[in-house]
């Protein structure tokens, strides 16, 4: 069966290399003669595996010794779980920036474990923009949490003002998206499925001053510290989802930040281009500074047409454009492994449709 054009927010199309090399590993690891969900992860094959992930991301996030990386279970979510658990005390806030369903739902999440304000939200536009930057924080802010990239209403930080507080990152819907000040991060992380491989894993990057501050009274499972100890192997990994990441991570750096920045921009600009020009369909996202370059969101101004442009993508093997339950619409997800080619057939098949309706 051919394979789709999958423009899917995330479990993402994976480069097919990617993939061919995974099945490969399925039925023989290397020389272990095991097949790679066989392989265990105390031993010397993993911690290899393990060893070059963190090599090559800190290399692509240009980071030094002084960051953790940690590859946990439990994908993006799990994230909003261990922040607050591990740096928020009776005695702090933690602020959040709410930029939309993500960034919302994070804070719903440090809720359970104290004490969390919002500090700044574009609720009121109904985020179609990023909200401003929040003036001032709480004095006894344990950490500023914002969302690099909103993979449901297509907004994107492109840069950040300086914080007063430790800044901590969602990046799982754009890291190595793009050049990036990583540093500017007490910790970022990440869920794998969009430009690292495949669900349930998430990477978290953690500089060791902030780590100096986490919870001693945390589980270990859930315990950065803990899993800096053990190298991420406090129970049994998963071994597959991490190998995963690295071969993602090893074709990143094939292809090279610089060339996948230009490629990333280049994708974007003829989406939007094309929505500025349609008389079919428009942009969600109201600030021209704020559109994501990973995830573009836009409605149709007749529900006709956004069946019927749905529906003639699947007919064209394209498929993932639906917007998120919650906005519908469309969504367009622009992640690394989506190349221009894709995004060239998607917009002339566009084009024809509204040449189609106007004539
Ligand atoms: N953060 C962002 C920015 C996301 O886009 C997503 C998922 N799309 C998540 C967190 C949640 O990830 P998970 O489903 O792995 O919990």
């Amino acid at each position: 069966m051919t394979r789709k054009t999958n423009f899917g927010a995330g479990p993402a199309t994976l480069p097919a290399e990617v993939l061919q090399q995974l099945s490969a590993a399925m039925l023989s690891y290397g020389h272990t003669g095991l097949p790679l969900p066989e392989l265990e992860h105390r031993g010397a094959p993993f911690a290899a595996i393990l060893e070059e992930c963190n090599a090559l991301l800190r290399e692509l996030c240009d980071i030094d010794n002084d960051y953790e990386v940690l590859w946990l279970h439990g994908g993006g979510r799990q994230q909003f779980c261990m922040v607050p658990q591990n740096f928020l005390t009776p005695h702090t806030t933690a602020a959040y920036i709410d930029s939309g369903y993500w960034a919302r739902e994070a804070m719903q999440y440090a809720a359970y474990y104290g004490q969390s304000v919002t500090v700044a939200s574009s609720a009121d536009t109904a985020y179609d923009r990023l909200p401003e930057w929040p003036a001032t924080l709480p004095l006894n802010t344990a950490y500023l949490h914002l969302t690099t990239n909103n993979t449901i209403y297509g907004t994107q930080w492109h840069t950040l003002p300086a914080a007063t507080a430790p800044l901590v990152a969602d990046m799982s819907s754009d890291i190595l998206s793009r050049h990036h000040n990583y540093r500017q991060y007490a910790l970022f992380y990440a869920a794998a499925q969009k430009n690292l491989g495949l669900p349930g894993v998430a990477v978290a990057v953690i500089h060791c001053d902030m780590l100096a501050r986490a919870n001693r009274n945390v589980p270990p499972l859930l315990s950065y510290a803990a899993q800096a100890r053990e190298k991420s192997v406090v129970n049994t990994a998963n071994v597959m989802g991490v190998y995963a990441s690295l071969l993602m991570l090893r074709w990143t750096k094939e292809r090279g930040i610089d060339a996948i920045e230009a490629e990333n921009a280049q994708k974007a600009e003829l989406l939007y281009n094309h929505l500025a020009s349609s008389k079919l369909f428009q942009t969600r996202v109201a600030v021209a500074a704020h559109r994501s370059l990973m995830n573009v969101c836009f409605s149709a101004t007749d529900t006709r047409h956004e069946k019927a442009l749905l529906q003639l993508c699947e007919e064209h093997n394209m498929t993932g454009i639906k917007g998120h339950r919650s906005t519908g619409g469309f969504r367009v997800s622009l992640y690394n492994a989506v190349r221009l080619p894709d995004v060239q057939r998607l917009v002339t098949l566009m084009q024809q449709y509204e040449d189609s309706v106007q004539e």
